[in-house]
């Protein structure tokens, strides 16, 4: 019988996806949500979403763990903690957010995408010199990840460059090796099983 578009075979549900969740740091408090809406309505990025944090957490429960580890809706959430201060039942939506972000990097359902593209290149250049390098962090990006995008916000970089946004000159923080240790130990507690 052929399936209809948006219903999902119980077959394909990960039904424990909700249980999982629970075990990482951040998922903890996943089935306390009301589904509200609270969150969605709040989030800065949500009009760029297919699927807002709320209903995220609804297809968790729902068991759609291949549908939301492969979205890229994860990857749009800025930590703007918004979400996190509003929720009426308390549930850290940005922590829930990251624990998303690990488990699709780590199953490799989101290297491929954008969003977990300019975390690593984010990540690389702040563990360079300390702090980020605006100018480095677009060309890598633009250049590795995103040359179209590159291409289509050319101006927008240029207008930033003009107004002392993207600076040329590097600037490192003084203790970079304390710096780097901190990060080490914050990767070491934030590694999944
Ligand atoms: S605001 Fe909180 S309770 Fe409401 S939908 Fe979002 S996570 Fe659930
Ligand atoms: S923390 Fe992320 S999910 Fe929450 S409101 Fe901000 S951008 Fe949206």
């Amino acid at each position: 019988m052929k399936e209809q578009k948006g219903i999902q075979r119980e077959g394909r549900l990960t039904l424990d996806f909700i249980d999982e969740m629970k075990q990482i740091p951040g998922g903890e408090q996943i089935a306390l949500c009301i589904q509200c809406g609270t969150c969605s309505g709040s989030c800065p990025t949500s009009h760029l979403m297919t699927h807002t944090p709320r209903r995220l957490i609804a297809m968790t429960r729902a068991g759609m763990r291949k549908e939301v580890l492969e979205s890229p809706d994860i990857w749009l959430c800025t930590s703007c903690y918004y979400c996190y201060v509003r929720c009426p039942r308390g549930i850290k939506v940005t922590d829930l957010m990251y624990a998303y972000k690990r488990l699709s990097a780590r199953d490799k359902f989101g290297i491929q995408k954008r969003g977990y593209k300019l975390g690593k290149i984010f990540m690389s250049v702040v563990n360079k010199y300390g702090r980020n390098n605006e100018l480095e962090l677009l060309a890598k990006f633009f250049g590795f990840a995103n040359p179209i995008g590159g291409i289509k916000n050319t101006f927008i970089g240029l207008g930033l460059f003009l107004k002392g946004r993207l600076p040329l000159k590097t600037h490192k923080i003084k203790d970079l090796g304390g710096f780097k240790k901190i990060v080490n130990k914050a990767e070491e507690l934030a590694r999944l099983p």
